[in-house]
């Protein structure tokens, strides 16, 4: 029955028409229920009439009193009109003008009450209202209930849509207010309600348009009143059990055979393993092997800061597959990553049985062929790759776990797709870029995470300065000492796409300089992402193995590559980068043990969004602060950058003003789906609603 309110097209409620309904359409407002859902973007405190002897200039005030008269007042302007009403209560009087609106001489009759709200000012010898917020008090009109609801009380002010200005949202939102019914659905669960104190729903929806007086408007506009926080934790409390319920789902599905692990298996492990683990390692390590363990196959997101040492934690669960007669598909997001990883790995399992190989985009005909040809036989054992290895007609022999070095680009729906790959392999995620846990619980809602807290042993804290480009000759002589002492260098170029073609002719000129003018006794190379993928190795290989001393190089290396040696990392145009990018570039220096310096590198004057990510990142290497703050500056769709974000539509919850809600809706969700009494209604809620509001793939 409300669910039938709820669900009536907006274009067939009184007042709103084809035209409106079509602006409504465009941002998403279909029904009823979208309407309501809809939070104002603030609200303003028009209660509390001041007598009109008692206004000031300058004062923002509300008024209520008898139309004395009106008109149209012509200007020196030629077609320039002013609508004119004075209105008087007992103590005095006030007027109003309207510049240009003539079609209130209709709206306006002497003798009417009204209500005037705005601020005032001193005007040709008087006290002057321009272009109040009024409202005329009907007391004889058969809808009217006499509730102010433009002026005279707490006002919620909404966004323009099209042509629906946010005075006829008002009167919209109002009307519909009045004719829902007293009772609506409510999917969030009575003992859930009641353990949380939440408002009956209809009551939030009421109290969040129209708020009762004793509500602050500060906390109104905090969006922290408990009816707002109601619908946003309904909100949170929908998507995060639509998560649950979907990997619940997920887990009811079987692998081929779980892992097992014995004396043999640990001491293959052990055999690849070129130093001890961190604490960390061990538990994260441990907390993956005990899902490869279970029947059900394992969504495990590994978490760790630049340079925790994820990469070996993955490597030593994959021996643990592989050792149980398992393949496994290693992915990395770039070919210089995965061709690095294939290097590591395969050096490391040298002296294993298992054969390593490695599919990349670069590879191609016959060579693609027969890598494809032994992963399909199981010949190989590993395969390292991008992502044309879950791409097209690649084939395992028995894939048991698939591990993704991914940098935030897999959302939810892609690591679908890639599960639907092979047997319900276990899959492992590992994350590039700590993720604030709001944005983890949301994008990675479905997957559990492991944490590696810490950093291997031995390694030097890295020192970071900001330094203007002016002072150039100072940042080379830091260069120069590094090298001197047999140390490498990067230095990083921005590269954008949408002045792509400048930008790499500046790297590719600031290459040609730094070998000719400033470090001509040194080698320098210089390496981006539209060279061919061999000439890319070459150079990777060659700085690697040390021959190269400077690698001139756009973002290509943000991310995983892994030379020791280098400890110099200056980043040009500082300020075009965003946080947690600065943080990953960083990360390529500080990976041994000598100590290490990252210059950053600005151009003046700095924004002050600029100069705020700048000492975030001298202040600390924390990546887990750093990606909170990077969460702060840029907002949760920037993060992680609008394609392929994985992240919800979320309508009035916020991910990072309300991410106190996100934990508790969380917490809850996960309680209403264990408890059968609360389960299936909501189960059943989902299933019809889920998709649609939170514009994600389906739960089922
Ligand atoms: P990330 O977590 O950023 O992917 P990597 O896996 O690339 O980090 O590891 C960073 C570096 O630290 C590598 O050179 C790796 O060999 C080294 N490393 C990892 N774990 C340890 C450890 N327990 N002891 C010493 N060195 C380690
Ligand atoms: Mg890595």
């Amino acid at each position: 029955m409300s669910d039938d309110f709820l669900s009536q097209p907006l274009q067939f409620v009184k007042g709103v028409g084809p035209r409106r309904a079509a602006d409504l359409a465009r941002v998403g407002l279909l029904t009823v229920e979208d309407l309501l859902l809809r939070f104002p973007l603030r609200y303003e405190n028009r209660a509390g009439l001041t007598p009109m002897a008692a206004l000031r200039p300058g004062q923002t005030a509300t008024v209520v009193g008898e139309v004395l008269s009106f008109g149209i007042r012509p200007t020196r302007r030629p077609g320039f009109r002013l609508f004119e009403v004075v209105v008087r209560d007992e103590s005095g009087a006030v007027r109003a003008v309207f510049p240009n609106q003539a079609f209130l001489k209709d709206v306006f009759r002497a003798q009417q009450q009204v209500v005037l709200f705005g601020p005032l000012e001193h005007r040709s010898g008087g006290l002057q209202f321009t272009n109040p917020e009024y409202e005329i008090v009907r007391g004889d009109a058969e809808d009217s209930d006499d509730a102010h609801v433009h002026t005279g009380r707490l006002v919620p002010i909404y966004e323009k849509i099209g042509s629906v200005t946010p005075r006829m949202q008002r009167s919209l939102m109002h009307q519909v207010l009045a004719a829902m019914p007293e009772e609506v659905d409510d999917p969030v669960p009575a003992p859930v309600r009641q353990a949380l104190a939440l408002p009956p729903r209809r009551v939030a929806i009421e109290h969040t348009h129209f708020p009762p007086g004793d509500v602050s408007v500060v906390e109104l506009n905090a969006f922290k009143s408990a009816a707002q926080q109601r619908l946003i934790f309904e909100e949170f409390f929908l998507f995060q059990a639509g998560l649950v319920m979907r990997k619940r789902r997920q887990s009811s599905t079987h692998k081929a055979r779980p892992v097992q692990v014995d004396d043999r298996v640990r001491g293959a492990a052990r055999k690849v393993l070129p130093f001890r683990l961190t604490d960390g390692q061990k538990v994260a390590l441990r907390e993956i092997v005990t899902d490869m363990q279970r029947p059900e196959p394992m969504h495990r997101l590994l978490q760790g800061d630049v340079g925790a040492g994820k990469t070996i934690v993955a490597l030593l669960a994959a021996v643990v597959a592989m050792e149980n007669g398992f393949q496994v598909a290693f992915m990395a997001p770039t070919e210089i990553l995965a061709d690095q990883h294939y290097m590591t790995i395969r050096r490391l399992m040298e002296h294993s049985r298992f054969r390593v190989g490695s599919l990349t985009g670069s590879v191609t005909g016959a060579k693609k062929r027969a890598a494809r040809a032994e992963i399909a036989s199981g010949t190989t054992h590993l395969v390292v790759g991008t992502h044309a290895l879950v791409e097209g007609a690649v084939e395992f022999r028995e894939l048991g776990l698939v591990i993704i070095d991914e940098q935030h680009r897999f959302g939810v729906m892609q690591r679908a797709t890639l599960r639907a790959k092979g047997q319900h392999p276990d899959v492992l995620v590992m994350t590039a870029t700590p993720i604030p846990r709001t944005l983890a619980l949301t994008a990675f809602g479905d997957l559990d995470v492991s944490v590696i807290r810490g950093l291997p042993p031995g390694r030097q804290p890295i020192r970071t300065v900001a330094k203007p480009d002016s002072r150039r000759d100072e940042i080379y002589q830091l260069v120069r000492k590094e090298l001197e002492q047999g140390r490498q260098a990067y230095v990083i170029y921005p590269l954008v796409e949408a002045s792509e073609k400048i930008d790499l002719r500046a790297a590719t000129a600031m290459a040609e300089t730094l070998q000719s003018d400033v470090f001509p006794e040194y080698r320098v190379a210089l390496l981006h992402g539209k060279m061919k993928s061999d000439e890319k190795d070459q150079v990777m290989a060659a700085f690697a193995r040390g021959d190269v001393h400077v690698l001139a190089a756009t973002t290509v290396v943000e991310v995983g590559v892994d030379v020791a040696n280098a400890t110099m990392m200056v980043v040009e145009h500082a300020e075009r980068f965003g946080l947690s990018q600065l943080h990953q570039l960083r990360g390529r220096v500080g990976r041994g043990t000598h100590a290490s310096t990252c210059v950053l590198v600005y151009q003046a004057p700095l924004t002050e969004q600029g100069r705020a990510r700048l000492e975030a990142l001298i202040e600390t290497t924390d990546g887990f602060l750093i990606a909170e703050r990077d969460l702060e500056i840029r907002g949760p769709g920037d993060f992680f950058g609008t394609r392929q974000s994985g992240l919800p539509t979320l309508r009035v919850g916020d991910l990072v003003r309300d991410h106190i809600l996100m934990e508790e809706a969380r917490r809850e969700a996960l309680a209403s789906l264990d408890d059968p009494q609360q389960s299936s209604a909501l189960m059943a809620y989902l299933s019809t609603h889920w998709a649609e509001r939170f514009g994600l793939v389906d739960v089922g």
